[in-house]
């Protein structure tokens, strides 16, 4: 029987989706519960880092900015080249120490013990995979040791791997449809997580709409003011300008006209049932302090 690739796909998550048991701290039995955290642009700074490196190894003109980095998958942004070109530029930056060079998000080291200090137990759920698990754990053991419990490595860009031979557009939407978004809500359903905090739209919506028991309202805090996150995109309204790769806008002469859609849809502001939006990690600690007060009260009437 011929299989989709979208069944080959969710056949490599199976297999690659990876539990690291990571630097440990003593899971304490008895605390409030477990909150989801993702790596990059929640914990370090990969894509600011990102855009001084791509300028040293790549020196696209006129250089990228943050600003360029309108979705969450490089390839549809300015800077990059096809889902495979762009696999192998960030296979470079990684060569060239993205790891270390990526300096913490300011105040996740405070928030975090903050949330630490409320009585959560803490995971990391990164897209990263295996086999850039010791760059990942080296950075944790610098920046923020002695905090989280558990590190899940999902494995997103080894997911690109059966799609090669595909169209390139199709590869592209295959990757955000099959990738880490749904292993992660996996993930969280399996260390009974009560909330993810990430910075991408794409996991929030995938999350949001995932069937897992969950006893709270909120499933995600979207982290973060960042222009790959300013639209969260309601897969019924999504048209196909917005699964385009950029050079498949440029070459059709459409980038204004997606400029304009994407306006529009920052407007708009559409949020999915269970997503909430937090700027930075002040809000975080301050939406979980609320959270806790209000879950404590609850708790206390109910006695
Ligand atoms: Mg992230």
């Amino acid at each position: 029987m011929a299989s989709t690739s979208t069944d080959r796909i969710d056949q490599e998550e199976d297999t690659e989706t990876i539990l690291a048991s990571g630097l440990t701290t003593p899971s304490r039995k008895g605390w409030k519960g477990t909150i989801a955290v993702d790596m990059d642009d929640v914990l370090c700074q990969t894509n600011a880092t990102i855009v001084h490196m791509h300028h040293e190894l790549f020196d696209t003109q006129p250089p990228l900015t943050l600003a360029d980095f309108k979705n969450y998958l490089y390839w549809m942004n300015r800077g990059w080249g096809t889902p495979e070109e762009t696999v192998g530029m960030v296979a470079k930056l990684y060569q060239g120490g993205l790891y270390m060079r990526a300096p913490p998000v300011e105040g996740a080291k405070e928030g975090l013990h903050r949330l630490k200090d409320l009585g959560y137990n803490l995971v990391i759920i990164t897209a990263r995979s295996e086999n850039q698990r010791s760059g990942t754990e080296d950075w944790i053991a610098e920046y923020l040791p002695d905090i989280f419990d558990e590190i899940h490595f999902t494995g997103a860009f080894q997911h690109l791997e059966p799609t090669r031979e595909e169209k390139e557009g199709h590869v592209a939407r295959k990757a955000v449809v099959s990738h880490h978004k749904r292993s992660k809500a996996e993930i969280i359903h399996k260390t009974s997580s009560l909330f993810l905090i990430d910075d991408s739209s794409e996991n929030a919506y995938d999350v949001s709409i995932s069937t897992y028991p969950h006893e709270l309202e909120t499933k995600v805090l979207l982290f973060g003011d960042y222009p790959w996150n300013a639209i969260v995109h309601d897969p019924s309204t999504k048209t196909p300008l917005e699964e385009m790769t950029y050079f498949q806008k440029q070459e059709k002469g459409l980038l204004d006209e997606y400029e304009n859609l994407r306006k529009e849809k920052i407007e708009k502001g559409w949020l999915p049932k269970g997503v909430e939006r937090v700027s930075n990690w002040n809000k975080v600690v301050e939406w979980v302090a609320e959270f806790d007060k209000s879950r404590s009260n609850t708790q206390s009437n109910d006695i």
